[in-house]
């Protein structure tokens, strides 16, 4: 690789130790570059997929000598779709490369409950084409030092998903509570849930536990590494765990932010 520069010193002095430290460091500047090239090639498998399907779908239409209105409008309506899921990953791209980046962040205290609201009200249409409740328990005083975009993020991507992976008729609950210097913001719902194996790996960028399910959601798989990401960077951390008797529990813990009598404003 293009970091493979080791130093190999024996014995048991500084020099040796200033040696391991050396390689330790190699190892990882490795790592990151193996994440970032492992990044960049599924990024273009997944750019390619819907690329290719346009591309057999415009072959098709001008390939076919004559062709139908109807089924001409459908292969043009795949098209639209396919591009459709192209804006939808060029866009989540972008949101994790402007992560990556190292610009400073604006945080303010943001009240997430305000936040939770207007994530309920986007998805309200959703819900409603499958019949799912989502309820919501929110304390008023839950304040987090972040940005209000991030907070909609994370809020909208794990909601979303609640809805998407439900069944028809299925609930979601949204709760938002304050526990001594955190703020604890759970979603729970009832839908198909998600096998324990693949726990451990749905925040990893374009991991689908259902592939088709996923596509048929209009998925990308990043949204929840975007939800991990994002807390991360505000002090935050997200857990999953299966909820009984069915169905998946997400819950996203922030430090509490506490306005200091003079310190602050
Ligand atoms: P996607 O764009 O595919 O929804 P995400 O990163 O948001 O990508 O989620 C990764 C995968 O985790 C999804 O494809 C889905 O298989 C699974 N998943 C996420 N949220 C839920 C949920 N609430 N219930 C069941 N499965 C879920």
């Amino acid at each position: 690789g293009e970091y493979s520069h080791r130093v190999s010193i024996r014995g048991g002095d500084e020099l040796s130790q200033l040696a391991g430290e050396f390689n330790q460091l190699t190892d990882r500047l490795q790592t990151t570059e193996e994440v970032r090239r492992r990044f960049v090639s599924d990024a273009s498998h997944e750019l390619k997929t819907p690329l290719a399907s346009i591309r057999l779908l415009t072959d098709s239409i001008l390939q076919t000598e004559e062709m139908d209105m109807p089924t001409v409008k459908d292969f043009v309506s795949d098209i639209g779709e396919e591009a459709g899921r192209l804006t939808r990953i060029s866009e989540k791209l972008l949101t994790l490369t402007r992560m990556d980046s190292a610009a400073p962040l604006e945080r303010v205290p943001v009240n997430v409950r305000d936040v939770l609201e207007k994530v309920r009200h986007m998805l309200t249409p959703l819900a409603e084409e499958s019949r799912i409740t989502v309820e919501t328990e929110l304390a008023e005083d839950c304040v987090v030092l972040a940005t209000e975009d991030d907070l909609y993020q994370i809020a909208f991507n794990l909601m979303e998903n609640a809805v998407k992976y439900n069944v028809p008729g299925g609930r979601v609950v949204v709760s938002l509570r304050g526990m001594g210097d955190l703020v604890l913001l759970t979603v729970e719902d009832t839908g198909v849930g998600i096998p324990e194996a693949d726990l451990p790996k749905i925040f990893d960028r374009f991991y689908r536990v259902d592939k088709a399910r996923s596509r048929a959601a209009g998925g990308t798989g990043l949204g929840l590494s975007i939800v991990r990401d994002t807390a991360r960077q505000h002090g935050g951390a997200v857990t999953v765990c299966r909820r009984e008797p069915e169905g998946t529990r997400f819950e996203v813990a922030f430090p509490r932010y506490e306005p200091k009598g003079g310190e602050e404003r």
